[in-house]
Parts: C-alpha cells; structure tokens; sequence
C-alpha cells in the first residue's frame, strides 16, 4: 500500500505494531480508510483512518463464509481470503473530496469453490449488518486479488480465465455479467474515470487505457482509447528488453497509474504525463494508493513544509 496525503496531520493513534500485523493484507482503500483482511486475530477484517487512527473491528457473517473462504483453507483459513472486497463511502449527499472517518459500506464479491455461480454481500458500518447474499449463475471464478471499480452503486470485479466482469449493483441487490465487445491486449481493471471502468495494458513503448461503458442489457463497449508514450517517462532499458511493465495501481481522483518494472515502481500522471521513481522494489503485483485529506476541521495545520503532494513519494506501510 501507498500512502499519500494532500495536507496532512500526523496521526492520533497508530495502527498496531509492524510484527502484531505480520499477516494482515490489504484490500481496499477508498475514501480516507484502508481495509485489511487480520488473519489469527478475533475479528476477520479490520477498516483504519490511517489519518487519524480511528478504527473499526468487523466479524463475516457465518452465511457468507462459504464464498469468502473455501473448504480446502481450512488449515488457515483467514490466511486464504478467496472473494474480492471493495470499501465504499456511506457518507450522504458525499462529494468524496475529502471524506474519511466513515461511516462506509464493504462489498464482497466471491463464488463457491465450485466455481458456477457468484456471490456477493455488503456490510454497513451504520447498521453492523451484512445483507443477504445475492447469487448469480457464472462459470468463471472471481479474481479475488485484482482491482475493483466502483461506478454510482455499482461495483465492478474481474473474473480469471476470461475478460468478464461481474457488476455488483448495491442499490437493487442484483449481479450480473458484462462481456468487453473484444478482446484488447491483456488488460487490466484499474479502478474508475470520469464515471467508467478504467483499464490499462502496456505494449511497450506505450501505456494503453480505456474506458468501459456498460449498456442497459449488458452488452459493453470502449468509450475512449488513450495512448501514452513512456518512452520520455521510463528508463530505456525496461522499454528495450523483456521485462515486463506491468499496471498495478491506480489513484482515483488524481489519474495517477502506478507502473511496476525491473528498474522499480514508477507513477505516471495521466494530465501532465510525468513521471516518478517512487519505490526501488521490482515486479509489484499490485498497488493500493491510500490518499486523506485534511480540511481544517480537526485541529491545527501543520507548517507547509511537512505537507506532502497528493501523490508521489509514496511511503509504504
Ligand atoms: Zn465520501
């Protein structure tokens, strides 16, 4: 995970320490929260303000365990999350600029360990319920370590083995199956833009995105196509040679793509296409970007000077 902070405060309690939190992974961040799934704890998931500390400790309703968790984990079986978790905003009438501190929605999106229908439930930080589980017939298992995108109260998950995507709307409790109209170069479901899918794909020397709009009957197709040169952006070595570049992150709000070569992570701002070294480590599977920002509301600023840009400088955590 990244953190970033627009202006920033330090914050008011930490999250445990480093060697109490071993074993926990990230899932999701969204809004001003990250959520972590706490293997070997009490409790099954674990959603922080990494801002301010505040933090909320959720159990999975038993009737949802038969798609988040499958039989053959048993030995350990919160080590073995198998469904896809997006953290969502609850907040009325939120504008999303600077929300955090909840109150917010989890959805899980899974199948059976059968692999032929999809499930899906959400949890509210409001009511500490789930809902009932909702099902859909579909013959391809979850990806439950990619991206998600959340589009109005719809939520967007990737499926392996095949470019479907299974849609989750929250509103009317109802999932179903979208097919891209073709096939494009390996791509991969980043998040969301301007009210879209967004997805990317890197056929070197460039960096491909598009935006998928879904129809009323399921039927799809790509919106926008952008090309970015990164030949001005990467090091020329990655570009030239068989290394992977791979897209594993990406920071909603700020259109900013984090990209994971031999050489280290980079980010690319997709407004002004520059670029940034931001982490030596090589070949990321995935990039959480966690952004909050400080409105005024909390307590004193903190001189300029220990304010960080939105994003870029990245610290892991
Ligand atoms: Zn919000």
């Amino acid at each position: 995970m990244f953190a970033a902070r627009g202006v920033g405060t330090p914050p008011t309690s930490s999250p445990p320490p480093c060697r109490d939190r071993r074993k926990w992974r990230v899932l999701d961040s969204r809004h001003g929260l990250a959520l972590f799934d706490t293997p070997k704890r009490h409790e099954d998931f674990v959603v922080y303000d990494l801002l301010t500390g505040e933090h909320w400790e959720i159990h999975a309703d038993p009737k949802c365990h038969y798609f988040m968790w499958w039989p053959d984990d048993d030995d350990d079986l919160h080590a073995c999350l198998r469904c896809n978790a997006t953290l969502l905003c609850a907040k009325d009438r939120c504008g999303h600029l600077d929300c955090h501190g909840g109150p917010f929605r989890m959805a899980f999106v899974g199948c059976d360990y059968t692999g032929r229908a999809a499930h899906a439930t959400v949890y509210s930080s409001e009511t500490r319920e789930w809902t009932d589980v909702t099902s859909v017939e579909h013959e391809h298992y979850i990806h439950y370590t990619a991206h998600s995108a959340v589009v109005g109260d719809k939520v967007y998950v990737p499926c392996m083995e095949s470019d479907s995507l299974i849609v989750y709307n929250m509103g009317k409790r109802e999932l179903s199956v979208i097919d891209p109209p073709f096939v494009v170069q390996a791509i991969t479901l980043m998040g969301a833009e301007d009210g879209m899918p967004l997805f990317a794909s890197v056929v070197k020397p460039r960096l491909l995105l598009w935006s998928l709009e879904a129809g009323p009957s399921g039927a799809a197709r790509w919106t926008r196509h952008r090309v970015i040169e990164l030949k001005s952006l990467l090091p020329t070595t990655v570009l030239l040679d068989n290394s992977g570049v791979t897209p594993v992150g990406f920071a909603e709000g700020v259109g900013v793509i984090f990209l994971s070569t031999k050489a280290g992570l980079y980010t690319i701002e997709l407004s002004s296409r520059r670029s940034k070294k931001v982490h030596g480590r090589q070949s990321m599977e995935k990039v959480i970007p966690y952004m909050s920002f400080y409105t005024g509301e909390w307590g004193p600023l903190l001189a300029s000077d220990e304010a960080s840009p939105a994003v870029g400088g990245g610290t892991t955590i």
